[in-house]
Order: C-alpha cells, then sequence, then structure tokens
C-alpha cells in the first residue's frame, strides 16, 4: 500500500474541505444582510403610515367641510324666520352648538393628523437616505465577496483534479481503507507520526510502532489510540 501517496491525498482532502467551508461562509455574505433588510423595512414601515395618515387627514377634512354645510344650513333655517317655536329655536340652536364642537374636534384631528404627516415625511426622508448608503456599502462588499468566491471556486477545481490524479495512482484496497477510515475519523484517514507521537490524535506511540511505521513494507500501520493509518514520512 502507497502510504506516502494516500497521506498525499489527505492532505488534499483536508484542503478541499477547507475551501468548501470557506465558500459556504461566503456563500452566507453574499445572502442578504441583516443591516439591508432592517434599513429596507424601516422605509416601508414609515411609507405605510404615511398612507395612513393621509387618508386620516383627507377623512377628518371631509366631515369638517359637511359639517361646516350643515351648521350654514341650520344657521340660515334659524335666521330664515321659519322656525317661530320657542322650543324648536332652542332645539335648532342647541343641533348648531353641538355640530361646532364636533367641527372643532375634527379640525384638532385634521391639524395633528397634519403635524404627524411633516414628522413622518421627514423620518422617512432620513430612512431613505440611511438606505441608499446601506445599499451602496453592501454592494461594495459583495464585489469583494464575489471576488473571493471565484478564487476559491477555481482552488476547488485545482484540488478536485489533483485528487483526481493521485486517486488514479492508488489502488482499490488502499482507497477503500481511506474511505472507510476517513469516514469514522472526522474525514482524517491518515496521521502523520511527529516525534514519536501521532499527528491527528497526539498520543505517544510505542518504539515498535513507530519503527514499523518507518520501515512501512507496503502495509498499513495504525495509530494504536485513534486507528489512523501512520506516516512516518
Ligand atoms: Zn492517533
Amino acid at each position: 500500500m502507497d502510504i506516502a501517496r494516500l497521506y498525499e491525498l489527505q492532505k488534499i482532502d483536508v484542503n478541499l474541505e477547507k475551501v468548501r467551508r470557506r465558500v459556504a461562509q461566503i456563500r452566507r455574505k453574499l445572502a442578504e444582510s441583516d443591516e439591508l433588510r432592517q434599513a429596507r423595512t424601516a422605509v416601508e414601515t414609515a411609507q405605510t403610515e404615511m398612507e395612513q395618515l393621509h387618508a386620516r387627514q383627507l377623512d377628518a377634512e371631509l366631515n369638517g367641510q359637511q359639517l361646516a354645510a350643515r351648521i350654514t344650513e341650520s344657521e340660515h333655517r334659524l335666521m330664515s324666520g321659519e322656525v317661530r317655536n320657542a322650543k324648536e329655536l332652542e332645539a335648532l340652536q342647541a343641533s348648531i352648538d353641538s355640530m361646532k364642537r364636533q367641527r372643532a374636534q375634527v379640525e384638532d384631528v385634521a391639524l395633528t393628523t397634519l403635524q404627524l404627516r411633516e414628522e413622518t415625511e421627514a423620518r422617512l426622508g432620513e430612512q431613505r437616505v440611511t438606505l441608499a448608503q446601506v445599499e451602496a456599502s453592501t454592494q461594495v462588499a459583495q464585489g469583494t465577496f464575489q471576488q473571493e468566491e471565484a478564487k476559491f471556486k477555481r482552488m476547488y477545481a485545482q484540488l478536485k483534479q489533483q485528487r483526481q490524479n493521485v486517486t488514479e495512482r492508488l489502488d482499490a484496497d488502499a482507497l477503500e481503507l481511506y474511505a472507510q477510515i476517513a469516514q469514522r475519523k472526522a474525514g482524517v484517514a491518515v496521521a502523520a507520526v511527529q516525534h514519536g507521537t501521532c499527528g491527528a490524535c497526539n498520543m505517544s506511540l510505542p518504539t515498535g510502532v513507530v519503527s514499523n511505521a518507518n520501515i512501512q513494507e507496503g502495509n498499513p500501520i495504525f495509530c494504536p489510540s485513534c486507528g489512523r493509518i501512520l506516516f512516518a514520512g
């Protein structure tokens, strides 16, 4: 078994995993940012408020106009001399007074609504500026991330090619053993021997194991602690 080549395969696979993770990270960053979403929502909320306030103001103005017309009509009747009965006159006057109080209330609502509209309009203006700024800065950041993504994709393709070249030179048994251990051991099947310890689990290796790994006549030597294939280098 070509342990050196298996170790080469291991290094390629570790790098492939790193690149995969980085690309996933970039993709998340390329997705719409929270800041942008918040800025958009703020503008939309203020726009809805503006529409509601406008409707309320129109309503109040219309009510005011209707009340004004009815007041004029009643006052006209009062002055015309058509009504002579004292009680009726009193009732008519009371109705006019009541309508005037209503009109004052309605005018109050219209005025308050107008002030609110002005405030909301100013806020909307500020929020639109913020949104434009966030959109501009997001665009710059997105451009950088896109470039980075392209770079990592190229790197990924190169690693895939390297992997292909290496696996072509390994026999089926070696590849199967590698795949089995990699699956069980978090993607790491081959560990380098480093100063008498296993490079993957860091356990001290018995001298016999180290010397066997050094000789390595085609038979894989395993770390007694983690079970990975040892590569003495
Ligand atoms: Zn180990």
